[in-house]
């Protein structure tokens, strides 16, 4: 099986267009990068002294380390603890935090008509795309599984701080989530230590605070998904994010079909019809949730749905190449072909 794109490789190439300036006269800039939550996470702040800056930088580092602790679905992390707990009849205490982010999900997956889905979990191992070595599974063995999948199959209790996976073998995957999550969490660090301007390139997945310099947004590129490095449109951002759910980030080719990490809960295989959805939202779990549901949805439920909320823009490039936009996207989006 030949295996190509991980997130790793060259979404990172998404390409920011921070040139190196700093954001006024008396500002100085920081830049780190690390490889956390699967992919190469590179951070940039501005502050008052380089030394701050280093600081944000940092704490900004350990709080998606932090998260990452909380919803990794291989390691051991909290999440990894709810799920070995399925089909147990008593439900588990758990993490306040964790169990909100659950119910955000559970919510999402209401929201996007179960496009987005939480409890794909037992499916994402079955396809093992994080692994070096993902694998194509038998009909029949997809199919042993649909019925493991589905929201109100997770009984939550908020009140309690309690969670039950109602199904043996079934599995919480905050994976189209969590990098949101971490988005947000760490623009809540940054700002309790007073920085105003910072970018952070989650594999794509793009927070910017404030703006650059004054009067200036950040600038992103949008990875075009069929051109490694290659920039399909131009977003200038300020105090939003925009989240890439792509074809191309973790991918086999086999017999001229591209199977890949974006899974279709309804059928347990990779969607079809979409290369790539690109979201531009207020928060990282918003966008994050959507890009993934979007994707599933296809242009036209996409476009539908992102149309109904307020506040979100959408670009997505159908299986054909062709680009689609929700409604205001152009006054995001500027095409670049
Ligand atoms: P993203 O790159 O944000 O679209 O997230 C993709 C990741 O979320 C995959 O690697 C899976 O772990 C998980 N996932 C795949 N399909 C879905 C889906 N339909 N709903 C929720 N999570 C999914
Ligand atoms: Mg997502």
């Amino acid at each position: 099986m030949n295996r190509h794109g991980i997130r790793a490789g060259w979404v990172i190439l998404i390409v920011l267009l921070t040139t190196a300036c700093s954001s006024g006269p008396t500002t100085e800039r920081y830049r780190m990068s690390r490889l956390l939550m699967g992919t190469f996470v590179d951070i940039t702040v501005h502050a008052p002294t380089r030394d701050k800056a280093r600081r944000a930088a940092n704490a900004a580092v350990a709080e998606i380390e932090r998260v990452e602790d909380l919803t990794s679905f291989h390691r051991q992390s909290g999440l990894a603890r709810v799920n070995k707990s399925a089909g147990s009849v008593q439900p588990i205490p758990v993490d306040r935090e964790l169990l909100e982010l659950i119910s955000t999900s559970i919510r999402m997956a209401e929201k996007t008509g179960g496009a987005f889905d939480p409890t794909v979990g037992p499916l994402s191992r079955l396809w093992n795309f994080s692994s070096d070595e993902p694998y194509l599974p038998k009909k029949e063995e997809v199919a042993a599984l649909l019925p493991l999948v589905g929201p109100q199959k997770i009984e939550i209790d908020i009140e309690e701080g309690t969670v039950r996976l109602v199904k043996t073998g079934m599995a919480v995957d905050l994976g189209a989530i969590a990098k949101g999550y971490a988005l947000d969490r760490s623009r809540a660090v940054l700002e309790e230590m007073g920085i105003d301007s910072a970018l952070i390139n989650a594999g794509g997945d793009i927070l910017a605070m404030g703006e650059k310099e004054k009067g200036v947004p950040w600038k992103i590129g949008v990875q075009d998904p069929r051109q490694r490095g290659g920039i399909l449109a131009i977003v200038e951002l300020s105090d939003r994010v925009i989240v890439t759910s792509g074809d191309y980030e973790r991918f086999f080719m086999k017999d001229d079909t591209r199977y890949h990490h974006i899974l279709d809960p309804g059928t347990g295989y990779p969607s079809r019809g979409v290369q790539s959805a690109s979201i531009s939202a207020k928060d990282g779990v918003t966008a994050d949730a959507l890009s993934t549901a979007v994707f599933v949805l296809g242009p036209k439920k996409g476009i539908e749905l992102i149309d109904s909320l307020k506040d979100s823009e959408c670009l997505i490039v159908d299986a054909q190449g062709k680009v689609h936009m929700s409604e205001r996207g152009a006054s995001v989006f500027r095409l670049e072909r």
